[in-house]
Order: C-alpha cells, then structure tokens, then sequence
C-alpha cells in the first residue's frame, strides 16, 4: 500500500475542512443571518449546506482571505423544537426555522421538514 494514498488530506482543503468552534456565539450569528468572522481573519463565505448523516447539519464554508476550507456543524433538533413543529404540523400552520426565524420557511424533503440554512429536520409529517 501506498504510504501517500492513505495520508489525510490537509486540514483546510475541500476534502478535509477544519471544524469551527461550536459556540453558542458562533451558532448565534449563523441562525442571525450574520457573516462569520474566519479564524484566519477575513469573513468566511458559505458554500454550501449538507444534511450529514447523524442528523446534524454542516455549512462548508471559505475563509476569504486564505482560501481554506471550515465546517460549522449545527445541532440536531431539540426535541422541545420537534414538539413544537409538531403541532403546528397538525393544526397545519405555515412551518418556520425555530432558529432562522419566520424568513425561512422549512421545506419538504421526504418525509422531513428541513431548514435549508441549518441542513436538519424539525419535524416529519
Ligand atoms: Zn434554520
């Protein structure tokens, strides 16, 4: 086996992006809409947003000063969120990110409602 083929790719490429803090602040300005600071300086540029595999969300992000590659990993569902999607599902209200605010409406994937700014499910139906 090739010693190189099994090497990790470098913290910050589009394969390996380096996971930011989990802040409360950090989350904050994300679910406010804010651009984030970078660790590098500069703001960091979102790419894209993936539903990842455990039910947590990830926003690729680059910095755009150094071009390097970040993950923010946002939270599952709490279940006093799920609970309250829930019922606005049954009285079949208009559903909204309980994070993002009623900008962002949760749209049908599936059987999951998802946000996708926070790439997660609030609620199935
Ligand atoms: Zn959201």
């Amino acid at each position: 086996m090739d010693r190189k083929a099994l090497a990790e790719p470098p913290p910050g490429s589009p394969a390996n992006p380096i996971p930011l803090p989990k802040t409360k602040k950090t989350l904050e300005a994300y679910y406010a809409g804010k651009r984030l600071e970078s660790p590098q300086g500069g703001h960091l540029d979102i790419l894209g947003i993936r539903e990842g595999s455990t039910g947590l969300g990830r926003v690729l992000m680059e910095c755009n000063t150094s071009s390097l590659r970040f993950v923010l990993r946002i939270p599952k569902a709490t279940k006093t969120e799920k609970a309250d999607i829930k019922k606005l599902i049954e009285a079949g209200e208009d559903l909204f990110c309980p994070r993002h605010g009623d900008d962002q409406r949760l749209t049908k994937s599936g059987k999951n409602w998802i946000c996708a700014l926070c790439g997660i499910s609030y609620g199935k139906s």
